[in-house]
């Protein structure tokens, strides 16, 4: 479809890119996405794979082609014996759970997003959630997927199957990895090479590619028993250096989650208490009271340094406590101009030891740039989600925001991070991860693109930078902000601010009487 209307309906996702795309197409099968491909790969031309559009660093928009996998490929089923789900790419988090739970099944990482998050795009960015300080993220849950690659080949990669044989390390280059590689408990940042080092199974390199490498069409995951008891508490500090102690101490009795909310985040989060930070911690075990006696354990072990304590015994008190978690995402995207929400520095992960340092340079750099931020995240993964919340109607904001951007880029080097801890790098760090990584191993993610996508049809600028690569460019806010149909630039802010991403787009595009 190239209709404007249409293309404009595309031109977003979550996070802050607004680029309207030349085309989009709506595949119902994988032969329509083998023709598209080839026909991709005779013209050199750009596809943009995407599910329901909801990650943040812009791997889900761009110039080209979109592929919107989000309409056909919904075949699901669950194999209780082998506690297996296969999924096509549109299937949601949610509804692979819905229908392991009759089973007593369920996939354990558990993406806030999992109302809408795409089955393509949580293997595509390696997602993860709360539940990811015990369970790992998507990855570890991947027994296989489905991919239609560049050359149009359809090929199913499993676990244990072997590294493939388009792309290999050498006893030198596994030493590079090793040495060069930060060592965070999460990422998804790059090209898995660590793990692909570790397992030497191809789906690692696929795992976390974010439609650079290939199209899935459909994962085959692993389920795991749901466990039947639940406690957890929140605990206050009025004082976030406590974190640096009460991090490890809560990690080392293995919770189910251990969530920070920061204060910069509760000052917006309706009747939440007044402390320098809140964990909120969650114990799933196998009987009730393993569960009630690791949740007085964690009250016990820093009783010295509480400020406030709430229990819950079960899963309807635990709801309750996470409320004030839950109430935070919409109150932020709901704030006016003069507080915009902007994901830019949206996912750093660092050593779980280094978290409250992280935090305090965080706070730090938004004081001197002027901009407040809101910081919450998964605190035993060291990896938290910071708001940037310009003013963008007073002038100069931008140029404070990628100061803040180039700010938190040296302090999450320093500490030995990675810039993306589940959302992905996308467009929007593709262009630090030398950085990271050095320019040898960024050498190798070169040589991991041009193995499987030698014409580079699959995602151009994500993971790899484009040679004008610029971070805060093609914004949706401000005035240099591509011009849409004001209907449908209204439609696209509501889906942002109700997380409506589920929405098939093209009822985005639709003609009303007013418009
Ligand atoms: C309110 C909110 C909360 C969120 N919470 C979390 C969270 O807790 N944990 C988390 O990990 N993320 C979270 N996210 C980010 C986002 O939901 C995840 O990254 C999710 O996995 C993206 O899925 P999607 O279907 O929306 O993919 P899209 O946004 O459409 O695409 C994301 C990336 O995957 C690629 N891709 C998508 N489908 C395919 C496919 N079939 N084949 C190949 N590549 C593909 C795209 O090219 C793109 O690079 C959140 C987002 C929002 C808006």
């Amino acid at each position: 479809m190239t209709d404007p209307r249409i293309r404009a309906a595309y031109a977003e996702g979550a996070g802050v890119y607004r680029i309207v795309p030349d085309a989009v197409a709506i595949p119902r099968d994988t032969a329509e996405v083998v023709a598209l491909v080839q026909h991709a790969a005779a013209t050199r031309t750009a596809l943009i794979p995407r599910g329901a559009g909801s990650g943040m660093p812009g791997g889900n928009i761009g110039r080209g082609v979109i592929i919107d996998m989000s309409a056909g490929f919904s075949a699901l089923t669950v194999d209780a014996h082998s506690r297996s789900a296969r999924a096509g790419a549109s299937v949601t988090w949610a509804e692979v759970n819905a229908a392991a739970k009759p089973y007593g099944l369920r996939l354990p990482p558990d993406p806030s997003s999992g109302l809408f998050a795409t089955c393509g795009g949580m293997v595509a960015t390696n997602a993860a959630g709360p539940r990811t300080v015990r369970y790992g993220s998507v990855r570890k849950w991947i027994a296989g997927v489905e991919v239609v690659e560049a050359d149009g080949t359809v090929r199913t990669v499993m676990r244990e199957a072997g590294s493939g044989k388009r792309f290999a390390l050498t006893p030198d280059t596994r030493h590079r990895v090793a040495s060069r590689f930060p060592k965070t408990r999460k990422s998804s940042s790059g090209y898995a090479l660590d793990r692909f080092a570790e397992s030497g199974d191809e789906v690692d390199l696929l795992v976390g590619s974010e439609g650079t490498l290939a199209v899935i069409t459909e994962v085959l995951w692993r389920l795991d028993p749901i466990p039947p008891h639940i406690a957890g508490a929140t605990l206050g500090f009025a004082d976030l250096a406590a974190i640096a102690e009460a991090v490890p101490y809560l990690v080392s009795l293995q919770p189910t989650a251990l969530e920070l909310l920061d204060e910069t985040l509760l000052k917006f989060t309706p009747d939440a208490p007044s402390v320098a930070c809140l964990l909120i911690v969650e114990f799933e075990r196998e009987t009730a009271a393993a569960a009630r006696g690791a949740v007085g354990d964690a009250v016990r072990g820093l009783k010295h340094a509480l400020a406030q304590v709430e229990t819950a015994v079960d899963r309807a008190g635990l709801d309750k406590l996470w409320q004030v978690r839950r109430l935070a995402s919409p109150a932020l995207a709901r704030l006016p101009l003069s507080q915009r929400s902007l994901q830019v520095i949206e996912d750093g992960c660092v050593p779980v030891e280094r978290l409250g340092e992280y935090v305090t340079c965080l706070r730090a750099a938004a004081t001197r740039h002027g901009i407040p931020v809101a910081i919450f995240g998964h605190a035993g993964d060291g990896h938290v989600h910071v708001n940037a919340l310009p003013d963008i109607t007073r002038p100069g904001w931008r140029d404070a925001v990628r100061r803040l951007f180039d700010d938190v880029t040296d302090v999450l080097v320093g500490l030995g991070g990675v810039p993306s801890g589940e959302h992905g790098v996308g467009r929007l760090r593709a262009g630090v991860l030398e950085r990271f990584y050095g320019r040898e191993v960024m050498e190798l993610f070169r040589n991991v693109k041009r193995a499987y996508d030698p014409l580079t049809i699959f995602n151009p600028g994500v993971i790899i930078p484009a040679t004008d690569w610029s971070p805060l460019d093609a914004l949706k806010v401000g005035d240099g902000a591509a011009a849409i149909p004001d209907d449908i630039a209204t439609r696209l802010r509501d889906v942002e601010r109700n997380a409506a991403w589920a929405t098939p787009k093209p009822e985005l595009a639709r003609q009303t009487p007013e418009t």
